[in-house]
């Protein structure tokens, strides 16, 4: 059946590079059309086009387009797949929910045509089978211990997986200083190079510019990007100290400004886990190019504040350091920084408030924000050590789709946010009472 199959594919090419705008190997809608990037069929891999034929019933849809595409050995993990005359498509998401999806093939002459034999709601997570091992929001309570290992895992074992990614290549990657400046930490465009890496199954910035300035180079890196208020936002009124960005165009040119000040030269958290965390930030609006001319509108209106800088600040610390022992000492510091006075009591049921509390957008700003740098980045610390690494940023994609968060977080996770919620909240407040002093 393999066979007749690949023998049907009357209009196969070999793709010599895979479609610059496909990054994931999930299955997407453009229209009328079932966009398939990885298909394992046996020992091959093709990417289809799918056309549904208006007004069959049962659902019809025609190949119209097929390459073979083995030779450019993309990943085929959680892809779909052709057995025994099947084609099952783990993940297929529109703007509301997300299914699993099978389609058996009926003919394939003159024409290759399958029709639906199934469809039923399904999460991201459930696209691979799950480990007997896997930490699930049923047995998360009981797995306290093993989180924040299996997690910065997650990261590491992504950075791995992707390390000879092609969907990278066409990232451009400028990094510059002001003229007076004096850089305490020469990595950062390894650093940024991991974040990118990071994120080489997610849409990314066409372009990022790095701009790190002291005080007296503000008005140089004016010249450099004509933005008065991103330059200026990692400035205080005598020195630039803080990071900030984002994708500030609407043709996807990512922008990070860093503050640099020779205080800051004892901060560890400054040598990779700020870049990959400000890198990430940019990462969370590319979803939104093409859509927003400020695509970081668009992941501000979805997102609550919690998710935006924890994740940002979680695949920062976890990614950066290659040792556990590292990660956690760095997680632990993180921890207890960023204190929030009107916020002391880190009970779970305070917890379930301050996420009740962080609404999207009108969260930016308020004293909890900084939660997002405790809280947050331990919640997604939980969520990768469940879903993946990368399970927060599909939150990101279906918003880019047009999902809420809620909507999103259960097509991510299966369980709605309503239900993870308590259960976060509690595991968040023994996390953080092992290490808060
Ligand atoms: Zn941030």
């Amino acid at each position: 059946m393999m066979k007749q199959l690949v023998l049907a594919f009357s209009i196969i090419l070999v793709a010599r590079m895979l479609a610059a705008n496909e990054t994931s190997n999930d299955a997407y809608l453009e229209n009328d059309v079932v966009k398939i990037p990885v298909l394992s069929v046996g020992e091959s891999v093709y990417r289809l086009d799918l056309q549904l034929l208006p007004n069959s019933n049962p659902v019809q849809l025609k190949m119209i387009s097929a390459q073979d595409v083995t030779e450019l050995k993309p990943s085929t993990a959680g892809a779909s797949t052709f057995a025994n005359n099947i084609v099952t498509i783990p993940f297929l998401a529109n703007a509301k929910a997300s299914y699993r999806v099978e389609l058996e093939l009926i003919s394939t002459n003159p024409e290759v045509i399958l029709e639906l034999k199934d469809a039923r709601i399904s999460a991201w997570i459930n696209r691979k089978a799950l480990g007997e091992d896997a930490i699930t929001f049923a047995n998360v309570r009981s797995r306290l211990a093993d989180l924040p290992d299996i997690a910065w895992e997650n990261t590491q074992n992504l950075l791995e997986a992707n390390k000879d990614s092609s969907k990278t290549a066409g990232i451009v990657l400028k990094i510059l200083k002001g003229p007076t400046t004096q850089l305490y930490y020469d990595g950062s465009e390894s650093s940024f190079e991991k974040a990118i890496n990071l994120w080489a199954n997610f849409s990314q910035p066409r372009e990022y510019l790095a701009l790190f300035y002291n005080f007296s180079d503000k008005a140089w890196a004016l010249t450099q990007f004509d933005l008065p208020g991103l330059i200026d936002a990692p400035c205080t009124q005598s020195e630039c100290t803080g990071g900030n960005s984002g994708i500030p165009t609407a043709d996807g040119l990512g922008v990070g400004v860093f503050g640099i000040s020779q205080k800051d030269s004892t901060d560890t958290y400054r040598y990779g886990p700020l870049q990959i965390h400000e890198y990430t930030h940019a990462a969370q609006c590319a979803p939104w190019i093409g859509l927003n001319n400020n695509p970081c509108d668009g992941q501000q209106s979805m997102s609550p504040c919690w998710l935006t800088e924890g994740q940002a600040h979680f695949l920062g610390i976890s990614g950066s350091f290659p040792s556990f022992g590292d990660y956690k000492e760095n997680r632990d510091r993180q921890v207890n920084s960023h204190p929030v006075e009107s916020f002391q009591d880190f009970s779970a049921e305070k917890i379930m408030q301050f996420y009740n509390d962080d609404i999207p957008r009108t969260c930016i700003g308020k004293p909890n924000y900084r939660l997002g740098y405790t809280l947050g980045m331990l919640t997604v610390e939980v969520l990768s050590a469940i879903g993946g690494s990368e399970s927060t940023m599909k939150i990101y994609e279906l918003g880019g789709m047009g999902q809420t968060f809620e909507e999103a977080f259960i097509n991510v996770y299966g369980i709605s946010w309503t239900e993870a919620k308590p259960i976060l909240a509690d595991v968040i407040a023994s996390l953080h009472a092992d290490v808060y002093m």
